[in-house]
């Protein structure tokens, strides 16, 4: 198959979040199950230090934007390890710019500019380059207008007309709202300004409008795709989605296995794989002690976070039940991570007053995130919802117990360790439902008592070692996903 993935951000040329983790690994494994992959991606400032060659391709164009029409030019570049092609939009006004959405915590003005921009490029982008394409893989509000236009503008163009399109949502809550006004600048009909279409509360809003248009949608985690059809995790859009649910599917995100590999971490003290975790470890918790300045203690739980300090990631709960069990409760903590400033207070607070049992980081280091996984005994992630979630798959293949809530990726890929799941050999973590305190307490409790049992911890340890949570499985569900939206599109054209 033909497939063109776009986005607005793609490791290693532009990263913000697990978006771009995605658009950098799934093109190059689908490139490897022998389909034909390109990527498309604005050329931000940044995009420029990715440390791969990225070349003008001297292919210039315009399109409208409202009443102006605005020029771009055609980079290119390749994805190492499979050579997929890299085309990047270079427009300097829009993407020349420090950061990606918005500068001091603001987001850009012109945000809504900058992607209708961008989309109405990958559409030019296809018939400058002359490439045939079976289905157009569009994620996240930036570029939900790609299958917008597809429908819409290049309906009966005979390179567009067989083109599918597949949206992603990463995270429901993240929408591209913007005043109605800049419906203008997309140039589309004021009539597809309604509540089933682009409207949203009297704004334009750019996911829906993915979710609308696109012949199919997904998420990235089976549970997520189910939880964003109700009111408690739709972010006001479950109507849509409970609408559209035949066409609505989840898939996990893979991880990235060459970086995320005990064996082979360059940041580790100790590396170490299934067969010498038990020994090597050890080694990794003591020089985490070090570093996060506790004491250099075997016997006692070390337990690990690292992530936004948001509520998303539910740091509220981790907040009050760290400062429950300092108190009282013989347990090592070290956290990683930046966000909201009143959780930055918060941390720092109980890492002043309980010196021998708090170590906090506010900072974001690639090195302290892999020597926190490798380091700690357990991993929460006591979230109030996670699309798909990554560092339960690293604690996992790191030999650390997650304790997480049921949500999302999280439900799909933790297991709760109880007689039944030990029995059936599954058991790789906790859980808990309710997003509270107490049961959240309840799980670390539950995970406190088993670390006291040696062999059962390390049947724990060893389950969730040997489990591949790589990028494979998940690029041959996406193929499927292609195929049978491909397969429905064609049939719909020839009815
Ligand atoms: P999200 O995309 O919602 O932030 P994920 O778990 O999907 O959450 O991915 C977050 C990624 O960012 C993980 O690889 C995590 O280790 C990394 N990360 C988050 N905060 C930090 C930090 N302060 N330092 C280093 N890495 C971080």
């Amino acid at each position: 198959m033909k497939i063109l993935v776009t986005a607005s951000e793609a490791v290693p040329f532009s990263k913000t979040g697990g978006l771009a983790d995605v658009c950098g690994a799934l093109p190059t494994e689908l490139a490897r199950l022998g389909h034909e992959t390109s990527l498309v991606l604005p050329a931000h400032r940044n995009s420029w230090s990715c440390g791969l060659p990225i070349e003008p391709m001297g292919i210039d164009f315009i399109v409208p934007i409202g009443s102006k029409t605005v020029t771009g030019h055609l980079l290119k570049s390749t994805l190492p390890g499979a050579d997929v092609p890299v085309y990047l939009i270079q427009q300097d006004h829009y993407f020349d710019r420090d950061e990606l959405y918005q500068s001091d915590g603001s987001d850009y003005i012109d945000n809504c500019e900058r992607f209708v921009f961008f989309s109405r490029a990958v559409l030019e982008a296809i018939r400058l380059l002359d490439l045939q394409v079976d289905l157009v893989h569009a994620n996240d509000w930036q570029t939900a207008l790609v299958p917008a236009y597809l429908k819409l503008e290049y309906r009966g163009i005979p390179r567009y007309e067989q083109i599918a399109s597949l949206y992603t949502v990463h995270n429901l809550a993240y929408q591209g709202n913007f005043w109605h006004w800049d419906m203008l600048l997309t140039g589309l009909d004021w009539k597809y300004f309604n509540w089933r279409q682009m409207e949203f509360h009297g704004n334009l809003n750019l996911m829906k409008t993915g979710l609308v248009f696109a012949d199919a949608i997904n998420t990235v985690s089976p549970t997520y795709a189910q939880e964003i059809q109700t009111p408690e995790y739709g972010c006001a859009l479950e109507g849509i989605l409970q609408h559209r649910h035949n066409t609505l599917s989840g898939i996990l995100n893979g991880m990235d296995i060459v970086h995320w590999n005990p064996a082979d971490d360059p940041h580790l003290a100790s590396t170490y794989n299934v067969d010498t975790v038990l020994e090597n470890k050890p080694i990794c918790k003591a020089a985490l002690q070090k570093v996060m300045g506790l004491p250099e203690r075997a016997d006692v739980p070390l337990v690990g976070f690292v992530g936004r300090l948001c509520e998303q990631k539910g740091v509220d709960l981790v907040t009050k039940v760290m400062q429950a069990w300092a108190e009282e409760t013989d347990l090592q903590w070290a956290i990683l991570g930046t966000g909201d400033q009143k959780f930055h207070n918060q941390l720092s607070t109980l890492a002043e007053k309980y010196p021998d049992r708090v170590g906090v980081k506010l900072a974001f280091s690639a090195a302290l995130s892999h020597q926190i996984e490798a380091g700690s005994d357990m991993f929460m992630m006591p979230s109030r919802y996670e699309p798909c979630g990554l560092n339960q798959m690293y604690s996992l293949a790191y030999g650390t117990v997650p304790v997480v809530r049921a949500t999302g990726g999280l439900a799909d890929t933790i297991t709760n360790a109880d007689e039944q799941t030990f029995t059936a050999g599954t058991a790789n973590g906790f859980s808990f439902r309710e997003y509270s305190e107490a049961a959240f307490s309840e799980a670390l409790r539950r995970a406190c008592d088993m670390y006291c049992d040696k062999p059962r911890w390390n049947q724990l340890i060893d389950t969730g070692m040997r489990q591949d949570w790589s990028w494979a499985a998940s690029a041959k569900q996406y193929v499927k996903l292609y195929e049978a939206t491909v397969a429905r599109k064609n049939q719909a054209i020839h009815a």
